[in-house]
């Protein structure tokens, strides 16, 4: 029997989650809870639709050319990491197609199987999102610590994976320049980071909490302004990283 794995949704023309024009898997499950998630509606493990491999490949052939020049598939969530195996077998059947395969994760991996070997081969990039690095402010944003993303992080430096960082700027949480800075420094000996994406925090996933009649707590906080965002941007850049928003 073929494997199977728990979807929230797919997006056939996704433009914001890697290179390219992709097909986006958002997978069901997620077991951080970040204040500003916009996808509070993945966060139950058991909910969501099975999918077989052969479910989501019918799906993208349909579309093939438009992810053909330099586009491809990724992987997101929901944390694509809490169904490796299915994100394995999926991968492995898009290398054997010659689609592009992207891994967007927070990196609590929990155990360090041969099997995450496996996965980091028939991955052509990882996208890690760094919440915070100072832990304590990491567990009021996130309700967990983030240990295992840093950990994560190390271990894909150490493999030479090629990597994206994904940095949230929201306001009260995480832009101001020092933690901005600890993640420069963090991330500078990192040969194998690319790129530093800067992520505006943004409102609109806020009706999906109130739908599940959940407390959405950032209703005080407004997206950052431009200025913010220029100026977390300089930090990384006056450490020589490579950083977008
Ligand atoms: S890691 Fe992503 S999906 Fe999970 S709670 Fe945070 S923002 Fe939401």
């Amino acid at each position: 029997m073929s494997i199977t794995g728990r979807i929230h949704s797919i997006e056939s023309f996704g433009t914001v989650d890697g290179p390219g024009i992709r097909f986006i898997a958002f997978m069901q499950g997620c077991l951080m809870r970040c204040l500003y998630c916009h996808n509070r509606d993945t966060w139950d493990t058991h909910d969501g639709k099975e999918v077989t491999v052969e479910d989501l490949m019918k799906q993208i052939r349909a579309y093939m050319s438009f992810y053909a020049n330099g586009g491809g598939v990724t992987a997101s969530g929901g944390e694509a990491l809490l169904q490796i195996d299915f994100i394995n077998e999926w991968f492995k059947a898009c290398r054997a197609e010659g689609i592009h395969t992207c891994l967007d994760t927070n990196g609590m991996l929990r155990k360090y199987t041969p099997v995450i070997d496996e996965l980091l081969e028939n991955t052509d990039l990882v996208m890690l999102d760094i919440k915070q690095m100072d832990d304590d402010k990491h567990i009021l944003l996130t309700k967990v610590s983030n240990h295992r993303t840093l950990q994560f992080a190390e271990y894909l430096a150490k493999k030479q994976q090629k990597t994206w960082i994904r940095y949230v700027v929201v306001g009260g949480h995480t832009d101001d320049i020092e933690s901005a800075r600890a993640l420069a420094e963090f991330i500078k000996p990192m040969s194998n980071v690319e790129k530093i994406e800067l992520l505006p925090y943004h409102e609109l996933g806020k009706h999906k909490w109130d739908a599940l009649g959940d407390e959405y707590q950032l209703n005080d906080v407004s997206p950052p302004s431009s200025d913010t965002m220029e100026k977390i941007k300089a930090v990384f850049v006056e450490m020589g990283l490579n950083a977008i928003y």
